[in-house]
């Protein structure tokens, strides 16, 4: 469930109508509904029910810092992946114990910038990484607290680029090697094993790989008990799918979910932690766009709208599916069309939609891509030198510009040319 419907034939996010925010801000241009992110978040939070946890929304999905801010006072920690990502979570005032850092090149700097801002933990994923936070922290003079990324070697049956859980891919240790693993970790300096990290890919419609690597985790954290290490944290990842309005796909609810990880690791006693990213901010937020151009080409008719692939890059990066709706409401009964939904970018890639079947929209009428809070604004770029895409925060009957759109002179006064040309 989201707050982007339509009242009074007009699509709103919450109270405010989709045409006021392209009328004030123009277009394209990001909107997000905080009243979803807020819901989402708390699904997540009561589907752990009373195990003790922190639900780590994964910003790398949507990093704006009001979208942090408003996470983050609700109770959220956050999953950072860099340094920038730390400071952008810092900055929303998120405290450091609610910080956790993952990513499989962590350099020593940015060790040292989350040491001394503080942070909960590493989810360290190599041993050289392991090595290199020893040396860190040791040189510091103070302990970092980690948790090992295992590789449970499980298929999450989702898109090739976002699987991460098996033996072939480049994230955490295999499994199968964890307890030499640990072994070397508890006789560094300067670091204090609190748990284990798992993390199996993104966009998982399927319970089942998850059952197969928590399963995995518990089975892992009895040998490392048994071992004499003190495992009190297991951090299980994000990944869980959301409906992207194609074949009618329903993956598992939250409640679901954290049912099965009750079920699997809840009698270990140990505190959850999750980093939901994607179920928190997709259906968060839409791409609100115009139609520039309705072109007729060789039996294809063309929606040419002023978004483009540097502003949403997942159907071109991901084949994605984003369902793509009128802001005017389409009268019940209107003969559908058939689109391919292009931008104006010199590529073939910038194709948001093929043989679309959708309500007829024309020339300077708006348009929402549906299911763009996640991986859309944090992947946008300045390709073909078209300005970053603006961002929108709603709540309520108010919404505000958190990043506005640079004028062309702030583009282009970033470049410098060099005295000698
Ligand atoms: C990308 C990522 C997530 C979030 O994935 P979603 O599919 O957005 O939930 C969580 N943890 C790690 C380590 C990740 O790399």
């Amino acid at each position: 469930m989201d707050h982007f419907l339509y009242r009074d034939g007009q699509l709103m996010a919450e109270d405010v109508p989709l045409a006021r925010i392209a009328d004030e801000v123009g277009t394209p241009v990001y909107v997000y509904s905080a009243a979803t992110l807020l819901r989402h978040f708390t699904l997540f939070d009561d589907a752990l029910g009373k195990m003790p946890h922190l639900v780590c929304f994964a910003m790398k999905s949507l990093s704006n810092i009001a979208v942090l801010k408003l996470l983050g006072d609700a109770g959220a920690g956050m999953d950072v992946v860099s340094e920038g990502e730390y400071r952008r979570a810092r900055a929303a005032g998120v405290p450091g114990e609610r910080i956790v850092f993952s990513g499989v090149g962590k350099t020593r700097h940015e060790m040292r910038v989350a040491l001394e801002g503080g942070i909960r933990q590493f989810n360290v994923e190599s041993e050289p990484e392991m090595q290199a936070l020893s040396e860190v922290a040791t040189a510091m003079g103070v302990i970092a607290p980690i948790t090992v990324r295992v590789n449970p070697d499980v298929d999450a049956k989702t898109h090739a680029k976002i699987s991460t859980g098996k033996k072939e891919d480049k994230f955490g240790i295999p499994i199968g090697r964890a307890r030499d693993v640990y072994r070397v970790a508890a006789a560094l300096p300067g670091l204090k094993v609190v748990g284990i990290d798992v993390h199996i890919g993104s966009q998982l419609t399927d319970l089942a790989p998850f059952e197969a690597a928590y399963i995995k985790v518990a089975e892992l954290t009895e040998a490392l008990r048994a071992d004499g290490h003190e495992i009190t944290r297991l951090d299980l990842g994000g990944g869980l799918g959301i409906p992207y309005m194609r074949n009618n796909e329903a993956p598992p609810l939250p409640m679901e979910y954290g049912a099965l990880i009750q079920k699997c690791v809840g009698h270990l006693g140990c505190e959850i932690e999750i980093e939901p990213g994607r179920l928190i901010s997709g259906n968060a937020g839409v791409l609100l766009s115009k139609v520039i151009y309705n072109k007729s080409g060789e039996g294809r008719e063309f929606l040419i709208v002023d978004g483009a692939m540097n502003d949403l890059i997942r159907p071109a990066m991901y084949e994605a599916h984003h369902d793509i709706v009128p802001v005017i409401e389409p009268s019940p009964g209107v003969a559908r069309q058939t689109y391919d939904v292009v931008g104006p970018i010199c590529e073939s890639g910038d194709t948001f939609a093929k043989e679309r079947v959708m309500p007829p929209v024309k020339e300077g009428e708006l348009i929402a891509f549906r299911s763009a809070g996640a991986y859309g604004a944090v992947m946008s770029s300045e390709y073909n030198s078209r300005l970053m895409v603006p961002e929108v925060l709603v709540q309520g009957d108010q919404f505000a510009v958190i990043r506005p759109r640079p004028t062309y002179d702030e583009m282009i006064s970033r470049d410098r040319v060099p005295e000698w040309l």
